[in-house]
């Protein structure tokens, strides 16, 4: 199962437009329906699931992707937050007049600061929309004599409903009934849910920070989710996602400070620097005297970083780097760097052969290189002439 291709299952190509889709896939279900292939069981659930995922854009674009594997592990298969949203919100969301056909599980995603999870607490108000089942029907779509036998399943839809081994996110339910083999009859359908037996509600829930949460946690809130057929409701998950910051970068709970210009003096005389740590505090730090930053040099404050989740008393580390500015072309007189030179370590001796040629050097800047100057050589020694024998 785990190797299903669903253009196959489908019997369509990859680049196979909806039409095509739609109607291959009525063709199959069709044949391989249980009513007439009792013995095609597997085959009816094979194909329903992949009209399930291709009839729709979004598990489209995801299996393509990530194939079955990425329809299967949703979050957890993508490292990038907003990629991982960005696929997942267009179809989360209730269409109006939805035919309820999502699972009980509602994702929300809270964006938070560095500086809410270092410093944590506060409460974040977090709204959102859920399915449950419409009050004027209590569900039903509509009276039940105008109920007619649904034409996508043949009104097996509920036989579909059946969870692929491991691919419980997605059953193969029709899509056309929801899975409950019939569908009203257009004009007598319930106004409020248009004849799904679901309206969307808006929901409010307060979210508390807590220290150190980590980036991509999820957090779920039990039956504060979408309410199903059956009336049960499913979970809320909330989804931490960590915004970018401009100076720090964070690892677990360690904090990486962005590169430290320092210049030649502080380098070599002192340095001392102050910035505003995430709790607003002003933090200043700086070399012993005597002591010399290298160019690349990192440094490291313990217990500077982030809290430690689930255990605020304890706290990562942060990471400074140093990176050494040199001064400018004749920043200085001859005199003033015969005194430098004095105070310097003494430069290497050089003795120059006799008849040694000079050669001048000039500044290399790194150019993007136009196509066609593709010569195969590295950009170390654009501009030498090749010898041709
Ligand atoms: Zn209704
Ligand atoms: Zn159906």
């Amino acid at each position: 199962m785990d190797n299903l291709n669903l253009y196959e299952v489908l019997g369509v190509a990859p680049d196979a437009s909806d039409e095509e889709i739609k109607k291959n896939y009525r063709k199959l279900a069709k044949e391989f329906h249980p009513d007439k292939n009792p013995d095609a069981g597997d085959k009816f659930k094979e194909i329903s699931f992949a009209y399930e995922v291709l009839s729709d854009p979004e598990k489209r674009r995801i299996y393509d992707r990530y194939g079955l594997k990425g329809l299967q592990e949703g979050a957890e298969g993508f490292s990038d937050a907003s990629e991982f949203f960005a696929q997942w919100f267009p179809f989360d969301r209730v269409s109006p007049g939805g035919r309820g056909r999502r699972g009980g599980k509602v994702v929300v995603k809270v964006e938070l600061t560095l500086e809410e999870i270092y410093v944590g607490g506060m409460k974040k108000k977090l709204e959102y929309k859920r399915q449950k089942l419409c009050p004027k029907c209590n569900g039903d779509g509509g009276p039940k004599e105008a109920r007619e036998s649904c034409e996508t399943c043949g009104g097996a839809g509920q036989a579909a409903a059946f969870t692929f081994m491991g691919l419980s996110a997605f059953d193969a339910t029709c899509p056309a009934c929801d899975g409950r083999g019939f569908t009203i009859k257009e004009d007598k359908k319930c106004s409020p849910c248009q004849g799904s037996g679901f309206v969307e509600e808006k929901m409010k829930r307060d979210l508390v920070v807590e220290r150190g949460v980590p980036h991509m946690l999820k957090v779920p809130f039990a039956n504060e989710g979408n309410q199903m057929r059956g009336g049960e409701f499913g979970d809320l998950i909330v989804v931490i996602a960590q915004l970018d910051h401009q100076l720090f970068q964070r690892r677990h709970a360690n904090l990486y400070m962005r590169d430290l210009e320092i210049n030649i003096t502080e380098a070599l005389c002192g340095y001392t620097h102050c910035f505003k740590h995430l709790d607003g505090r002003n933090v200043c730090l700086g070399t012993h005297p005597g002591e010399v930053l290298q160019h690349g040099h990192i440094k490291m404050v313990r217990g500077g970083g982030m809290p430690v989740f689930n255990k605020a008393t304890d706290s990562g580390d942060l990471y400074l780097k140093f990176k050494v500015k040199f001064p400018e072309n004749d920043f200085a007189t001859p005199a003033q760097l015969a005194m430098l030179e004095d105070l310097l370590p003494p430069r290497q001796q050089v003795v120059i052969p006799k008849n040694a040629e000079e050669v001048q050097m000039a500044d290399y800047k790194p150019q993007s290189r136009q196509p066609d100057d593709e010569d195969g050589q590295s950009p170390h020694f654009e501009g030498v002439q090749c010898q041709t024998a």
